[in-house]
């Protein structure tokens, strides 16, 4: 489904992602961990397709296609769905209105007509149920004064119904309580299925304790220098990152 092969690239002139190799089959899970600066967040926007990233080697392909060829848009539409660490905020567009919009956005991408609104209202309001997202937060403007759950929430209600093929998850955990953590992996663990592949970027293993992985990899500075099964997260916890990171970035 995804394959990574000898990926380079460049931010702002520097080599972070220096030689990755991934490949993702469909119904796989797998996790990416990493010390802080290893090149997570890097690897996920340059598989989203997000500009200001030079790939300077290497290639991407995913369902058989050259997605080093495509933009953001065309990958999202050919089923990429990036969960940012960061989700932005979007003051004066209501959460529920910029959902209809990703929807319909994606729909016409693959040549189908719009999703009519009763029928995008009901949908919406069955997963946001899912996922406990008040209809109040959906009048809200998107992420505007959300708390980091309220945030997380959303952007996998995003993901319910765009259901793409292949989930990035950057740091879904980061700046989550206990209970947000569980909703949120709940919400995740739903979209499990045979041909669905994610991948869930983490820094601590305790997400992958609600999101079981089937593969692990250790990230240091742009590149896998470990995999495993999901035995190899646990190892990490309790021995940290300190066998991973080299002098150079100490
Ligand atoms: P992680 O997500 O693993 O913490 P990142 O992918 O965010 O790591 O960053 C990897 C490295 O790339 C870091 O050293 C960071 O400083 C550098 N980096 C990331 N984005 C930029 C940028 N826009 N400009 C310059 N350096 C960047
Ligand atoms: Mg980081
Ligand atoms: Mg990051």
């Amino acid at each position: 489904m995804l394959e990574i092969k000898n990926l380079h690239a460049h931010v702002e002139g520097n080599d972070i992602l220096r030689g990755i190799d991934l490949t993702v089959k469909p119904g796989e899970i797998h996790a990416i961990m990493g010390p802080n600066g290893s090149g997570k967040s890097t690897l996920s926007y340059v598989l989203a397709g997000k500009e200001d990233y030079e790939i300077t080697e290497g290639s991407i392909t995913y369902n058989g296609k050259d997605m080093l060829d495509l933009g953001a848009d065309e990958r999202a539409a050919a089923g990429m769905f990036l969960a940012f660490q960061y989700p932005i905020e979007i003051p004066g567009v209501a959460t529920m209105t910029f959902l209809k919009t990703a929807l319909n956005a994606q729909r016409r991408a693959r040549g189908q007509e719009d999703l009519p609104t009763p029928e995008f209202m009901k949908l919406v309001k069955e997963k946001a149920k899912d996922l406990n997202v008040s209809p109040e937060m959906l009048r809200r403007p998107l992420n505007v004064g959300f708390s980091g759950g309220e945030k997380k929430r959303a952007e996998i209600l995003q993901m319910a119904l765009l259901e793409p093929s292949l989930c990035i998850l950057d740091e879904t955990d980061s700046g989550l309580d206990i209970d947000a953590l569980r909703i949120v992996s709940e919400g995740v663990n739903k979209l499990r299925d045979p041909n669905r592949a994610m991948i869930v970027i983490t820094h601590y293993q305790r997400l992958l304790n609600h999101i079981v992985p089937d593969h692990v990899h250790v990230l240091s500075r742009g590149k896998i220098v470990k995999s495993g099964g999901k035995e190899l997260a646990l190892e990490l916890e309790e021995n940290g990152y300190a066998d991973f990171i080299d002098e150079e970035a100490a």
